[in-house]
C-alpha cells in the first residue's frame, strides 16, 4: 500500500476560475497558462484523501462509486488547497490545488498509452 506524497506547493496551481457546474456534478478548473479541465463531483469524492476516507480504504469497506453524488460546497483554505462537502454528507476532504490539477491532467491524458491493436 503505498500513501500518495503530499504534493508541494506550487503557486501556478492555484486556478484562476473554479466553478460548480451541473448542479455540483462537476467542477470546473481554468488556469491562468489556458488549462481547462472538469472533474466530476464522483471523481473528486472517490480520491478525497482525508483520513475517514483513507481509512475506509485501508479496511477495504470504501465504495467503488459515488452515483449522483454532487459538490455542495468549496471553500479555500489557506490559499493552497479547498474544503469540498458533497452531497452524501462528507465533507472533511482537504484537495490541495496541486492535487486537483494532478487529477485533471490524469483525466484529460489521452490514452495512447494502452491502445492496443484491434487485430487478431
Ligand atoms: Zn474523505
Amino acid at each position: 500500500m503505498r500513501l500518495p506524497a503530499q504534493p508541494p506547493f506550487d503557486p501556478e496551481a492555484i486556478p484562476t476560475d473554479a466553478v460548480v457546474s451541473r448542479g455540483g456534478r462537476e467542477l470546473r478548473l481554468v488556469w491562468a497558462g489556458g488549462e481547462e479541465a472538469v472533474l466530476a463531483a464522483e471523481t473528486l469524492r472517490l480520491r478525497c484523501r482525508c483520513a475517514w476516507c483513507t481509512r475506509d480504504r485501508l479496511q477495504e469497506r470504501f465504495p467503488a462509486s459515488f452515483e449522483a453524488v454532487a459538490v455542495t460546497k468549496i471553500d479555500e483554505m489557506g490559499g493552497y488547497a479547498v474544503n469540498i462537502g458533497f452531497s452524501d454528507g462528507h465533507a472533511r476532504g482537504i484537495f490541495p490545488w496541486v492535487y486537483l490539477r494532478d487529477l485533471a491532467r490524469e483525466g484529460a491524458a489521452p490514452p495512447a498509452e494502452d491502445q492496443t491493436p484491434r487485430a487478431a
